[in-house]
């Protein structure tokens, strides 16, 4: 049996960089990569943006090369399902049936897209978008698809809504919720998005409920609760993830929605740590409630927490959480956590397609979530950082750059 210094599980974004930061700083152990794609670890951000376009080759979504990894001798292990962990020998079991050992374990396994419930789920024609795999099916199909069902108004189903709305389909955006990005973003972000994706001819259906994914061999439509069928031969479900951690649960981690970790992204488990989307932990930008990030910022910035504190290099996690979104000719860059706010600000004019949405908490800017906006981002980074308190008539007035406001 390999034992290996470090085993990452995970070969996505905070896998691969915990491997790269191991390295970085010095780390002289062995170190493998293992997960269960087949690819070399490469961006998930373009997967729903420019690779689904037809815009970007997977060569260009790669993290790093393969000569990278070669010379920095990290062992790839790809294609391998980690199914059990034995914190007590230290060692985990592939679904192969290999045992692998490890001195330190990062759990790096991201999340695995939620399916629909309800019949039909399961019917050809229908997709997340999580994987390369996912999406090459999805471009290998587009030919003979007109019509689209996009089920999930979050930011994954509006960007594919978009890019194939430029691709000269008929997209149907179906969302539970009374707004798209309800989760996530405030009111205001929520209609200037509705409007641009009108205006580009997707059709939103708001409060919808879906009751069935309808088809023979494969999908044909999408059943509501009314009885309306939505005609579409592909629908796409993005109705976010699951934290893919139940090998570490299994052997007594603490969690639920995910794995607990402390600011060093150690988990209950000793010398085994987590990163990214998988990771619960307490966020002082959230107002220190536990939760799990999904952004390439918290993957990357996690990652090199854990992999200092394996090198007994001083680091806890304490990022300004901060995201992207491409949509149309849009770009919105968003810091800070909105979720909590309890009121809002609008800086500039969305009939300009460049404004900024400024959120607060008890008159503190917690966020900004910036359309074509990215003086304010960065300069309202400050704001976040520190929870600036700022009159609201002064946040609101777009003529004063935001640096000039503490
Ligand atoms: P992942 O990148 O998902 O990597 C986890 C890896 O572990 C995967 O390869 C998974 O298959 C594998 N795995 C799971 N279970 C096991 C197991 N048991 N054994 C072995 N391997 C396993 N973030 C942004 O900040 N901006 C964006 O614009 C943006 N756009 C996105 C668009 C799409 C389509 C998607 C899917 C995500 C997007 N994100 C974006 C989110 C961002 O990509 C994720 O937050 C990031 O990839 C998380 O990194 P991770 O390493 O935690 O998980």
């Amino acid at each position: 049996m390999i034992r290996y210094g470090v085993l990452i599980v995970g070969a996505g974004h905070a896998g691969a960089q915990a491997a790269i930061a191991l390295r970085q700083h010095k780390f002289a152990g062995s170190v493998a990569l293992l997960g269960d794609e087949a690819e070399l670890p490469y961006e998930r951000p373009p997967l729903s943006k420019e690779y689904l376009a037809g815009d970007k080759p997977f060569e260009r979504l790669l993290i790093r090369n393969a000569a990278f990894w070669d010379e920095r001798q990290v062992t790839l292990l790809p294609g391998r399902t980690a199914i059990r962990v034995d914190p007590t020998r230290r060692e985990l079991v592939t679904a192969d049936g290999e045992t692998i050992g490890y001195g330190s374990l990062i759990w790096a396994a991201g999340g695995k897209p939620r399916r629909l419930a309800c019949a039909g789920g399961d019917l050809a024609g229908v997709h997340s978008v999580r994987t390369r795999a996912d999406v090459d099916r999805m471009i290998a199909e587009l030919p003979d698809v007109r019509r689209v069902a996009v089920i999930g108004g979050g930011y994954i189903g509006l960007e594919a809504a978009a890019v194939l709305a430029k691709l000269g389909r008929s997209v149907t955006v179906l969302e539970a919720q009374d707004r798209v990005l309800a989760r996530v973003a405030g009111e205001p972000l929520s209609r200037f998005f509705e409007d641009e994706h009108r205006t580009h001819g997707v059709d939103l259906r708001m409060g919808v409920t879906v009751d069935a994914i309808v088809g023979d061999d494969r999908v044909t439509g999408v059943r509501l609760a009314d009885g309306e069928v939505v005609p579409a031969e592909m629908a796409i479900v993005g109705i976010g993830i699951d934290p893919a951690v139940t090998p570490l649960l299994d052997a007594g981690a603490a969690g639920g929605n995910g794995v607990l970790v402390d600011a060093q992204c150690r988990t209950s488990l000793a010398d085994v740590f987590a990163v990214g989307d998988c990771a619960l932990h307490a966020n002082r930008f959230a107002g220190a409630r536990c939760i799990r990030l999904e952004s390439v910022q918290n993957a990357n910035d996690q990652a090199t927490v854990a992999a200092k504190t394996i090198l007994g290099i001083e680091a806890a996690y304490d990022a300004v959480p901060w995201f992207w979104s491409n949509q149309y000719d849009l770009k919105l860059q968003t810091v800070g956590i909105s979720a909590g706010h309890d009121a809002t600000v609008l800086r500039g004019d969305p009939a300009n397609r460049s404004f900024s949405v400024i959120y607060l908490r008890a008159g503190r800017v917690i966020a900004l979530d910036c359309v074509n906006a990215t003086k304010d981002y960065v300069q309202g980074r400050k704001l976040v950082l520190e929870a600036a308190e700022i009159d609201s008539a002064r946040l609101a007035d777009a003529t004063v750059p935001l640096k000039d406001l503490t």
